[in-house]
């Protein structure tokens, strides 16, 4: 079967890394699993070993057929062969418990796919995802260093995020160019710090960190004047990459205050 670039597919082959992502999983019967991407099925397999059954999203219809195909599936794999960045991980969860969601992940949509996942995250119990390393060190970083950033501020709101370990090239086939790391995400149904609404952070975490090397006075510009970011106790001549997340959030409460303001006295 060819191997689809475009769908970045680099298969999981050594046995070693696969019981390791395995066992910081620990499954456990009776809990549900939806796995993306599921390739030729390294995890997939690994996975049924343990569980009745499983739950993939696969958009490569002749890697998914593979897989249905295969003796090894026993009829317990329920495939839906779609873009997971179109998932619906809400009507998927139905009525039933929250999923666990795993998968190595293309390095292609992975953030826009774990932006979604925390958006949909009511329906969603925990993650474990390998990505690029250089993702997963940007999803765990703190104020300060170089990776720290929109994708640090916006899952700290969200989620408790731990990188597990890392895996060189050589444990796929074919070897990507880089290094991955495996990630855990544990969501949480209310943000972690006050934020005022999802779209007031948005939009101040994304001002700030599409200019942070400017002060947060001017990157900031238009949104919050230097005497309201003064007020949330932060200093305005500070750059955007020394803030906590929760001070990102304090920014988004005054932001959305702002603006709550500015729509009464138009009214
Ligand atoms: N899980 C397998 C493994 O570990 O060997 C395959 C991993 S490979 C890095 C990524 C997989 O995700 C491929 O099977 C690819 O076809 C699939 N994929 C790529 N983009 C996808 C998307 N948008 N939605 C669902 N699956 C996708």
């Amino acid at each position: 079967m060819p191997v689809r670039k475009r769908f970045g597919q680099h298969f999981l082959h050594d046995r070693g890394i696969i019981g390791r992502i395995v066992e910081q999983i620990a499954p456990q019967a009776g809990q549900r699993f939806l796995e993306i991407g599921p390739g030729r099925g390294a995890l997939t397999f690994a996975l049924l070993k343990v569980l009745p059954e499983l739950e993939a999203i696969e958009i490569d219809r002749d890697l998914a057929a593979g897989l249905a195909r295969d003796a090894r599936a026993e009829g317990r794999l329920r495939l839906h062969v779609a873009d997971a960045l179109d998932a619906d991980f809400v009507g998927l969860r139905g009525a039933g418990a929250r999923l666990r969601i795993i998968g190595n992940l293309p390095y292609n949509i992975s953030t826009p796919l774990l932006f979604r996942l925390i958006d949909q995250r009511s329906a969603i119990e925990d993650i474990h995802v390998m990505l690029q390393k250089e993702v997963v060190e940007r999803m765990t970083a703190r104020p300060g260093g170089k990776e720290y950033g929109r994708l640090s501020v916006m899952l700290a709101a969200y989620s408790r995020v731990q990188n597990l370990f890392d895996v060189g090239p050589g444990a796929f086939q074919p070897p990507p160019r880089v290094w991955s790391s495996v990630a855990r995400l544990l969501p949480s149904a209310e943000p972690l710090f006050e934020i005022g609404d999802h779209a007031a952070l948005r939009t101040v975490v994304t001002a700030a960190f599409s200019h942070r090397r400017k002060t947060l006075k001017n990157a900031l510009q238009g949104l919050l004047d230097p005497s309201e970011i003064d007020s949330c106790g932060i200093d305005p001549a500070s750059r955007p990459g020394v803030l906590e997340p929760a001070q990102f959030g304090q920014l988004a409460l005054r932001w959305r205050r702002r603006q709550d303001a500015a729509s009464i006295r138009t009214e």
